[in-house]
């Protein structure tokens, strides 16, 4: 019934409970979960949980944070985006968030090298055909623009893709949603103080919305804290059900058509 559409299952904190995390969705009826690539290193991983599990996909992608790791260029995404069960160019994206603490006192200028990563993944996507899965923390602006700017607001082959585990602004969700994009919700919908966010919630088209954990970490109420994993999914959709005064069943159906129209090229 329910897909998660972002999780880290190859992290060893997942990776090591495999067994009990897939009885456990089987028990709360999430069936499908696509598997998110962070570096080219664990990209074999993931990958390895696409090809041994038929209800399991994968991305292949450099998350923004990740520094000190193997760069990815435009070849190398384009021939891991070909091998069976990787429907997705991502995570990829722009994260200006903790420019003080977490990224040393550089300022975003010295972040040239988020973007140009950026860029290479969009003109891998675009160049395969499969969608983005981005990742935008406190750098909203930058990131619509670089789409626009490598041609994902024009007419023609479009990669598309989602904007994943979304936190910013309804004024950001529409330009998503203008761009063609899906918009993906996790667990920090659940979260108390995120009145703001579930207002977005409610807006979003039913055919643009997705629903995921990013397991290992926002697990949803009543999980805060705690390690998630892909079961608890069901959390988000009910956060989602509720704002939108819809069932759960209405939710779980529509997420789960929007998958299948994004990453598995599905009609519905
Ligand atoms: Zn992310
Ligand atoms: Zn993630």
């Amino acid at each position: 019934m329910f897909v998660d559409s972002h999780c880290h299952l190859n992290f060893p904190e997942l990776v090591s409970q495999l067994p009990q995390i897939r009885q456990a969705m089987q028990e709360a009826q999430v069936d499908r979960a696509l598997c998110i690539c962070t570096t080219m290193e664990e990209f074999p991983a993931v990958h390895g949980l696409a090809t041994g599990y038929d209800n399991f996909w994968a991305t292949v992608g450099v998350h923004p944070d990740n520094e000190g790791v193997t760069e990815p260029g435009v070849q190398d995404l384009v021939e891991r985006a070909a091998l069976p069960r990787v429907v997705a160019i991502g995570e990829t994206g722009l994260d200006y968030y903790g420019m003080e603490d977490r990224k040393g006192g550089r300022s975003v200028a010295d972040l040239e090298w988020q973007r140009e990563r950026f860029r290479t993944h969009i003109r891998a996507a675009r160049a395969t055909a499969k969608p983005l899965v981005i990742h935008t923390r406190s750098a909203s602006a930058d990131t619509l623009a670089i789409l626009r700017e490598e041609g994902e607001d024009g007419p023609g082959n479009r990669a598309g893709g989602v904007f994943h585990c979304f936190t910013e602004t309804a004024q950001v969700a529409r330009a998503a949603l203008e761009l063609g994009y899906y918009i993906s919700f996790s667990g920090i919908v659940t979260f108390k103080n995120a009145q703001d966010l579930r207002n977005v919630a409610a807006f979003v088209p039913l055919d643009r919305l997705l629903i995921e954990t990013d397991s290992p970490y926002l697990a949803p109420v009543p999980y805060r804290g705690k390690t998630n994993n892909p079961s608890y999914v069901p959390y988000v959709a009910r956060q989602i059900a509720e704002v939108r005064g819809l069932s759960v069943e209405e939710v779980a159906a529509a997420t789960s058509r929007n998958f299948e129209r994004l990453f598995l090229k599905e009609p519905a």
